[in-house]
């Protein structure tokens, strides 16, 4: 095998970033992918029906990060695509997350934004729930009252997670904001959209340099003896990389159920969630994000599943805590400066694609400095 400086191994967007801040350096890199493509969860490609589809269920870019923004716009130009969700309750396809909106529909009001709060206080107090919050159900309890946790958050994270809504740490509810006024998107970052050619197109400019090589459908560990890089870039799943020495991590996974319709819109919104019925968690419609244009359309059922590829990690105290010893080995190979763990799976953190890219950009910053 040829000589590389540097493994990364995995192509996903952490494993891409981190490959070509290093290769813009000088560093010679291969990048070893286990699956037949790159770009890891975030692969899209145009589907029968002219649709570009998302294999592992919707993506939308959002960030405050400038210099997160500044480096994905040198790879893709990004639309101005706005994130909106319904969520089905009640019968009624209500605003989520909860603002003035979701309120006057629930409960048959015509709050103001200067009352919703005032009202938030009253649902509040009628609650019962830990304080200070020990999980993610007090969090939204303590937030929103008993009630619209029950209507739209106790069933979801149940399919969601497969777990009591107390065993998941607090730290989850902190990615959905309750809102006082009628801002119905889902996310508020100064920027967002999506990579108008898609993120698979993003991820190939990316690895598009003279010092990034790349070997598909190999499984790292398989070929690990033949290599002798002076940097492993590893964004595989953490207890992995160490034989589950200290037992494994969970993490969640999504059967995706493509459907592509004889009807030229299938739903009113992007996205659809469905908290209290049926076994799926939301349906995607594809076109509604990309805003390309077709008499049929594509949407996607999710399915939350213990089997299969791992898409989350599992946010509650046991996994918590078996990662603090494994980062504890973590450490002393970034120590030695010989390894760089990256990424959600890596770092065993629920992390957006903005956070994932800034983790990768601070890591390899710190790591080109100690040397
Ligand atoms: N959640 C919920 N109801 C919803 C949407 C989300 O209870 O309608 C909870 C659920 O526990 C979920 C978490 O909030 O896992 C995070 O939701 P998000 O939409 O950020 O999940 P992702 O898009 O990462 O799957």
């Amino acid at each position: 095998m040829a000589f590389y400086d540097i493994v990364v191994v995995g192509g996903g967007l952490s494993g891409t970033t981190a490959a070509r801040l290093l290769a813009e350096k000088g560093y010679k890199v291969l990048i070893v992918e286990e699956k037949k493509h790159l770009a890891g969860q975030i692969y899209d490609y145009k589907d029968t029906a002219g649709i570009t589809v998302h294999r592992y269920g919707p993506h939308i870019f959002h960030t405050k990060i400038e210099k997160v923004w500044r480096f994905v716009n040198r790879f893709a130009e990004f639309s101005n695509f706005q994130h909106h969700v319904l969520s089905f309750a009640n019968g009624n396809l209500i605003n989520f997350p909860i603002n003035r909106n979701t309120l006057n529909t629930v409960f048959g009001l015509q709050l103001s934004n200067d009352e919703v709060e005032d009202f938030l206080k009253q649902e509040v107090e009628k609650s019962t729930f830990n304080n200070p919050p020990q999980s993610f159900r007090d969090v939204v309890v303590s937030q929103v009252g008993e009630h619209l946790y029950r209507l739209f958050f106790e069933h979801y994270t149940q399919k969601q997670w497969a777990c009591n809504p107390e065993d998941l740490s607090p730290a989850l509810a902190g990615r959905i904001p309750v809102r006082t006024n009628n801002d119905s998107r889902y996310f508020t970052d100064k920027y967002q959209g999506l990579p108008i050619n898609g993120y698979t197109a993003m991820i190939n400019n990316m690895i598009a340099h003279e010092n990034i090589a790349v070997l598909l459908g190999i499984d790292y560990l398989s070929i690990k003896e033949e290599l002798n890089p002076q940097l492993i870039v590893y964004t595989g799943e953490l207890d992995r990389f160490f034989g589950y020495q200290y037992g494994k991590l969970t993490y969640r996974s999504v059967k995706l159920h493509f459907q592509t319709l004889d009807q030229e819109q299938f739903q009113v919104a992007p996205v659809v969630n469905y908290p209290n019925d049926y076994d799926y968690t939301r349906i995607t419609e594809f076109k509604q994000m990309t805003g390309e244009k077709s008499p049929k359309t594509t949407i996607c059922y999710e399915y939350p599943s213990a089997e299969g590829l791992p898409f989350y990690t599992m946010p509650n105290q046991e996994n918590d805590r078996l990662r603090e010893r494994y980062m504890q080995e973590v450490k002393i190979l970034e120590d030695n400066k010989t390894h760089l763990f990256i990424g959600r799976l890596a770092e065993y953190k629920y992390y957006n694609m903005d956070s994932a890219i800034d983790s990768a950009m601070n890591r390899v910053e710190q790591w080109l400095q100690k040397r």
